[in-house]
């Protein structure tokens, strides 16, 4: 028997598998301290996790071992393998298993740094590429967004092109941090599978439901804040680092750029978040172009204080992540309508 081969619920079952991991668990129950132990175990056709309520003593995580007489169940969603004291476990000294990795399906605004490898199911949008050069050799990494019902986070593919607007599933993508978001990445180890259906998606969310740095979100809400340096601010058209001086102490030839900057608290009633939004978000809101900025310069907070304080507003914006504070990096803001005051109302439903 195989362990892609075990389904549903069994008293007997005979099986070798590598142990691919092993803790021991000590419990107290009313009898008294009792100890079990639990993993996972793998071979050709996949991984299941296990528990053990005895285990011979010399066997360790990468052994061989031949199973007899154990159950299988459902837990949590998962088939489980349990051995008690009817099981019989043999080691094989010398045997190895090519054993099958598994990646658990997984929603974007579920991504974490603990399950490192995932797969995943999205659509791919913004994704270009750029050529490197190392040690003579080119290549060209990716560089894009995927999205679910859930979130939006950013992916990157080394040398593997994905097209925009596409729906893939993605077994083995790996999960990582970058600017205080959630990112994954496409590697040589990763299998893409083009999906046929097209997916929708409006990811609508209160603020007490998300403790992730998930992005691409719409909240609804009152700005009952607004920060008191909010404005103009000059950056570097080279590094795009703020300049309070005027000039870029890296790139002091290179011309400078203005940039908004408003900081606020939205409030949805379920909680309040502090948010950023610079002139991509804010100059569509309030209706001016790169081109006003320096005409508009000095009564831009004004401005802010009227369309922003006190105002219902729909935000689409990024979760971002300072130590295990969530804050919002806004994309854009509007003006609520009345589809989304109907929209809101059901999804509190
Ligand atoms: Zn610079």
């Amino acid at each position: 028997m195989k362990l892609s081969e075990i389904n549903g619920e069994s008293g007997n079952i005979e099986i070798k598998v590598k142990i691919l991991s092993l803790s021991k668990r000590e419990i107290t129950t009313s009898k008294g301290e009792t100890v079990y132990y639990y993993g996972l175990v793998g071979d050709e056709t996949g991984v299941i996790p296990y528990t053990a309520w005895e285990f011979p003593a010399p066997i360790k995580a990468g052994d061989v071992v031949q199973i007899k007489y154990a159950r299988s169940k459902l837990y949590n969603d998962r088939m489980r393998l349990y051995f008690d004291s009817k099981t019989e476990i043999i080691m094989k000294p010398g045997e190895d298993i090519e054993v099958k990795r598994t990646y658990k399906e997984t929603k974007l605004m579920d991504l974490s740094l603990k399950n490192l490898f995932v797969t995943v199911t999205g659509k791919i949008s913004n994704m270009s590429g750029k050529e490197y050069n190392k040690a003579g050799n080119t290549f060209k990494i990716y560089n894009g967004f995927i999205e679910d019902d859930t979130s939006r986070v950013r992916i990157s593919s080394f040398g593997q092109q994905l097209e925009n607007g596409k729906i893939y599933r993605l077994v083995g993508a790996k999960v990582s941090e970058f600017n205080k978001q959630l990112e994954l990445s496409i590697g040589d180890k990763t299998e893409v599978f083009p999906e046929e259906e097209d997916m929708d998606f409006e990811r609508y969310y209160k603020l007490f439901e998300v403790d992730n740095p998930a992005g691409g979100i719409t909240i609804l809400g009152f700005i009952i804040t607004l920060g008191t340096k909010s404005g103009i601010i000059k950056r570097c058209s080279e590094c795009n680092k703020p300049l309070s001086t005027g000039v870029c102490p890296d790139h002091p030839d290179r011309p400078t750029k203005l940039d908004i900057f408003s900081y606020f608290t939205l409030d949805d009633g379920t909680k309040y978040i502090q948010c950023i939004a610079g002139k991509n978000a804010i100059m569509p809101f309030l209706g001016i172009k790169d081109a006003d900025l320096p005409r508009v310069a000095g009564e831009i907070y004004k401005m802010l204080d009227d369309k922003l304080y006190g105002h219902a507003v729909r935000v689409n914006a990024d979760f971002i992540k300072n130590e295990e504070e969530l804050s919002l990096r806004v994309n854009s803001i509007s003006a609520i309508t009345k589809e989304d005051i109907e929209k809101d109302i059901r999804v509190s439903q």
